[in-house]
Formats: structure tokens, sequence, C-alpha cells
């Protein structure tokens, strides 16, 4: 398979090196042309952290780091961290560790707090955050809007994107106004499993092709992503690790040079602050 000549950067994707396909993934991405990837850490409950103290989720990111170094050395890029605590856990806190809606909330915060460290240091590029996709209470709704406005905050702070997990929307000013009431661009809010066009943050976009091809037409910034999970109890729940490069070799089979290197260059140049070509070996 002929080189890629431009760099490729995976968005969203989770890695395992104890139970899933670790490096063999980030393998399997490098040899189809894949050079740079954002590793978010796995929901804290997959690491079989039962907590609701803060501190305890600090081994989870510890993990992300290490993943994120190994991986590293696999790539002609690199890979980056993105760190936080996933929406989902909200309701493992109140449903499984008996905390009220106000507890689950300061405990999110305080793991964000965490993770704003981990940036603060480099060890990090930014943050993860949002809310619950599916039916949840007014109670909890609030609470987590609140935990991810606290994100925002943190990001302002720290001076770095915040990737969002959300309910499916091709709209989403308010949250987007949100970060810019707390001092962070609405174009470094990331909206992560994103449709092909999205108002707001900028939408890093699923690697299906109908979404890359409407996102690659729209002239807009846009990130791909595979969202890979990398668990083996769950194989075809999201797009595998050589999904992204092989988009891109389509894109520009199909002569959308332009929009790979507004995904692949500017975009992460203008969300994140990094230069994938300058950190190509
Ligand atoms: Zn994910």
């Amino acid at each position: 398979m002929n080189e890629l000549e431009t760099p490729v950067l995976d968005n969203h994707l989770h890695l395992d090196c104890e139970v899933g396909r670790g490096m063999d993934a980030v393998d399997d991405f490098a040899r189809l042309g894949g050079t740079h990837l954002l590793i978010v850490n796995q929901p804290s409950w997959k690491l079989g952290v039962e907590s609701t103290d803060p501190e305890d989720f600090r081994p989870v990111f510890e993990t992300t780091c290490e993943i994120v170094d190994e991986a590293t050395d696999h790539l002609s890029g690199r890979a980056w961290a993105i760190l936080g605590a996933h929406p989902g856990l909200i309701s493992r806190l109140i449903d499984d560790r008996g905390c009220s809606p106000a507890e689950a909330r300061d405990c999110m915060q305080d793991i964000l707090d965490i993770a704003a460290e981990y940036v603060d240091d480099g060890r990090a590029l930014g943050l993860k955050s949002g809310r619950p996709h599916y039916e949840v209470s007014d109670a909890v709704w609030e609470a987590s809007n609140d935990v991810m406005k606290h994100a925002f905050s943190l990001g302002s702070k720290v001076d770095c994107a915040v990737q969002l997990h959300t309910e499916a929307s091709e709209d989403l000013t308010e949250i987007a106004e949100w970060a810019e009431d707390r001092g962070l661009a609405a174009h470094r809010v990331v909206k992560h499993y994103a449709g092909g066009r999205l108002a707001g943050p900028t939408p890093s976009v699923m690697s299906n092709k109908d979404w890359i091809e409407t996102a690659a037409e729209s002239g807009e910034p846009f990130l791909m992503e595979t969202d890979f999970i990398d668990d083996p109890d769950r194989p075809g729940a999201v797009l595998g690790p050589k999904t992204v490069p092989r988009r891109v070799r389509w894109l520009a089979d199909e002569g959308y040079d332009e929009a790979i290197a507004r995904a692949h260059i500017e975009t992460p140049k203008s969300v994140y602050g990094i230069d994938t070509e300058a950190t190509l070996a």
C-alpha cells in the first residue's frame, strides 16, 4: 500500500493493554498510514475502579499516560492523552454507590480537577467531559451540565480543549456558549462521535463514509475518529483502528485533499495547538 503523504490523526480512541489489543491495534493503525492518536482514558469502571473518592481515579490516568508513551514508540508521529470522567459515571455513582446527585457532581468535578493537573504538567493534551446520551432525571441532567461547565472552566484555566460525550445532536450552540462564558473558545470544545455536521463545537466525526463526506463537503473544521474501545467482549461495537487511515485514502482517491489537510493538520492545530506535521519523524 502506498504511503499517505499526510499526517493521519484518530481523534478519539481507547486502548487496553491488559485485555484488549493494545499495541497490536496501534501497529494496525500505523501500517495503514496512521501517524497520530488521541487516546482517551477507559471508563474507570472498566479498570475496576468502583470508588467515590476522586483520588482513586488517578491510576486510570496513570495507565492512560503509560499507554500513550508506549503508543508513541509505535508511531511515526505520536500519541497524546485526553483525560476525564465518562458522563455515564454519574449514574454509577448514584445508582450503585449511594451518592446523591450533588455528591456525584462534586466527585466528577474533583476527578476533572485531577485530570487538569495532568494537562497542566504537560502529561495530557486535553480534558474529557459531557453528559449522558440516555434519559436521566432532571437532577442528574442538571448535575451533569454542572460537571461539563466545570470542565470548561478548567479548560480555560489550563488552556486546553475539552472533548465531549453528549446526546446525538447537530446543534450544540448552547453548550458552546457555556464554554465561551467561561473563557474557553467554542472551537476548542470537541463533540466526540459527531455526525457530518454540527453547530457550536468542533465535530469529531465518526469515520463512516457518509458522515466524513458531509464534513469534507462542508468546508468547516472537523476531526476524524473511530471511538475504538478495544474491548474483546464487544467486537464491532465501534469502528476498528484501521478505519481513519482507510478513510483518508478514500478521501484522497475522491480528490478531497483540502479536507484531509483540514481534518489532520489545520483543525488539530486550531483546537489543540498541536503540529501534526512537525511531530512526524
Ligand atoms: Zn470513547
